[in-house]
């Protein structure tokens, strides 16, 4: 459940530049050239690499010309110079970074990948770059309006995160540790990705499973059946399960993806990053990646994650004593609760106390429904009005979309929503195109693993909906005056929360009416609806602490030296603050791509979700589908992008 953004900005001052004859910035029309057709469909690897080409020479060409000018700097030539230079690289990486982690030919991928790591190790020079932080920190900054003061301001507190007032050998070393930290975060994504799984069950093993996945899970040949790491494969185990052996054994197998081929590279990006902070003079990588978001520092986000940890306690063990009762009148030999019991024993609990059977529930959704039914939200809240796109995809399950409003399209995106081999194996937001004012359209894309057909969990309804709130946040801010204005230039630690409000109206009677029903066509019952809430706050105060055990992790991971080892330290996160205990032998961080991505910062999570519940506060007073307020939202909170400090926005609303 994640977004991910355009690859950092950071890497070296290529000696002599300065020096050089002055070169001539790419024009608006090099840069619509480059930028306006999306090759996403390319057909070997001879066109991913002529494209690569294109990409970085454009990209070079825009350098050379920031790092050469001279006469006096101001914003109208210099900062635009670099947002051109910050929008063709951005806009580069990440149509490359789609393709390597979406492309149905595995060479291609891998093309894709190489030119991910060339343009990263370029962006890393331009964060590096002397002449460039010279040329913005010399823009008089009297007389400017405070949007363009704060993205400038921005810029140059990243340059100087980035090392960029150190010395040239300096320079060159933190270089070429960017380089290699991106080089380990790809191949410990790569790991993740390539591993498919296959855990071999009979299919007795299956009991309790429903229908309609017993009959998609044929045994093969050897009798087995062969049960990927697939979320339509694993999830609806741990939900229905009933032999509990089944579930220890798939879970066990599911939190070892990755490993032990990641043991080793996700060490090196440990030790990696721990080197660069030390270089940048700080004492580990928590402080510096903590440094520019709202929460400043390693040690505030610990408080943070302990005192909501105090917060969710009472809850979480009112709710674990009664789950753990229960689980007993099940089956009398459970003498405590384990990870592989949790999703089963709250289902049965929930189908028991509440009425809500999860299996009755997963009738009322499919993919399609699912999509229709979060269209028609999203044109109800925001006046979004969603149109076929007829253009080239990459797989023939991709469909794409155009979002207008009031008849003026406002960007377009894909959604590549089914598992298939070599493909991303999460839920995320893909950024293509940024989006600026007058210049160029927002383009995105979902890439998600629901099932194809048949019955879809209410967990990933709200999953796909979580997902679309950062499609919507990227495509209605993606008309700024600057690229850097952008989304994805917001503190990283609010991202998550309009993407947590959202997940509220998965829970609303009259949100789900309009498009759940089951294959005879019956809409939803209210009062299923009804339990369904009831029963939605038991285990929360428990996922939640969940939410900070996994937390820990990524902050105990990065605010000390890497001389730890990484199971030991896991394992003793997940005892502190999970209310179930490590699943023994296991090696889950070989898995959890956000160490690489979110590194010190998954509270982010925990973080938007405090700012989630505050901005829903207005929704619960107004009405959770009152337009008013929903377009208030849209203007106040989701348009205004990463141009002003997430503080004011809050405050706004
Ligand atoms: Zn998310």
């Amino acid at each position: 459940m994640s977004v991910l953004s355009r690859l950092p900005l950071l890497s070296i001052l290529l000696s002599g530049t300065a020096l050089a004859a002055p070169t001539t910035a790419p024009t608006a029309a090099d840069i619509h050239g480059l930028l306006d057709p999306l090759p996403l469909t390319l057909a070997d690897t001879a066109a991913v690499e002529s494209r690569c080409s294109a990409i970085f020479s454009l990209a070079t060409k825009a350098k050379t010309a920031l790092e050469t000018r001279t006469g006096k700097a101001a914003i109208a030539s210099d900062l635009t110079a670099y947002d051109h230079l910050s929008l063709i690289l951005s806009d580069g990486s990440s149509e490359m970074y789609l393709i390597s982690e979406t492309n149905p030919d595995e060479k291609i991928r891998a093309a894709a990948e190489a030119c991910v790591q060339k343009l990263a190790a370029l962006g890393t020079e331009i964060s590096l770059s002397r002449p460039i932080y010279d040329r913005l920190s010399a823009i008089p900054t009297a007389g400017l309006d405070t949007k363009t003061a704060y993205i400038l301001n921005k810029q140059l507190v990243s340059y100087r995160l980035a090392g960029v007032d150190r010395d040239e050998a300096t320079r060159a070393k933190v270089a070429q540790l960017q380089k290699e930290i991106i080089e380990t975060g790809l191949l410990f994504a790569k790991n993740i990705r390539d591993d498919k799984g296959d855990i071999p069950l009979r299919p007795e093993e299956l009991k309790g499973l429903p229908q309609d996945y017993i009959d998609a899970h044929k045994p093969d040949a050897d009798g087995l059946v062969h049960v990927s790491y697939d979320y339509p494969d694993i999830f609806p185990i741990f939900d229905f399960a009933s032999i509990r052996d089944t579930r220890r054994k798939v879970l066990i197998a599911f939190r070892n993806r990755g490993w032990p081929t990641n043991e080793t590279v996700f060490k090196t990006l440990l030790q990696k990053r721990y080197a660069l902070a030390q270089l940048l003079s700080k004492p580990d990588y928590a402080t510096l990646i903590t440094a520019d978001k709202m929460i400043g520092n390693p040690t505030r986000a610990a408080t943070f994650i302990d005192d909501v940890n105090v917060a969710a306690k009472p809850g979480a063990t009112k709710d674990y004593d009664e789950l753990l009762a229960f689980a007993r009148t099940v089956d009398p030999s459970i003498d405590r609760l384990e990870g592989w019991d949790n999703s089963y024993m709250q289902n049965l609990l929930r189908k028991q106390k509440y009425a809500v059977d999860a299996e009755v529930v997963r009738q009322y959704f499919t993919y399609d429904k699912a999509r229709q039914g979060i269209f028609k939200l999203v044109g109800d809240l925001f006046g979004a009005d969603i149109r076929p796109w007829n253009t080239p995809v990459w797989d023939k399950s991709v469909t794409a979309w155009e979002l207008y409003d009031q008849g003026k399209l406002v960007g377009r995106f894909y959604l590549d929503m089914h598992p298939r081999t070599g493909k991303y194996n999460h839920a995320a937001q893909f950024p293509i195109r940024t989006g600026v004012t007058g210049q160029q359209v927002p383009v995105g894309a979902l890439i998600c693993n629901f099932p194809a057909s048949g019955p879809m969990d209410h967990d990933d309804v709200t999953t796909f909906l979580h997902e679309f709130g950062h499609l919507i946040h990227s495509l209605y801010s993606g008309k700024q005056t600057y690229s850097l204005q952008s989304m994805s230039n917001l503190q990283w630690d609010f991202i998550e929360a309009p993407s947590q409000l959202l997940e509220e109206w998965t829970w609303d009677y009259d949100t789900l009416k309009g498009f759940a029903s089951n294959a005879q066509g019956q809409p939803i019952p209210e009062d299923l609806v009804k339990k369904m809430n009831a029963g939605r706050q038991f285990g929360e105060a428990g996922r939640w602490k969940g939410q900070l055990a996994y937390s820990a992790v990524s902050l105990n991971f990065y605010n000390r030296a890497p001389d730890f080892d990484l199971a030991t330290m896991y394992d003793a996160q997940i005892s502190r603050y999970s209310m179930f205990p490590p699943v023994p032998n296991t090696h889950a961080y070989a898995s959890f791509g956000h160490l690489d991505g979110y590194s010190a910062i998954y509270y982010t999570y925990v973080w938007s979700k405090a700012i989630a519940l505050d901005l829903f506060t207005r929704f619960k007073t107004s009405g959770i589908r009152d337009k008013a307020t929903a377009m208030q939202y849209r203007k106040q909170v989701l348009e205004p992008g990463g141009s002003v400090d997430a503080n004011v926005l809050i405050q706004n609303f």
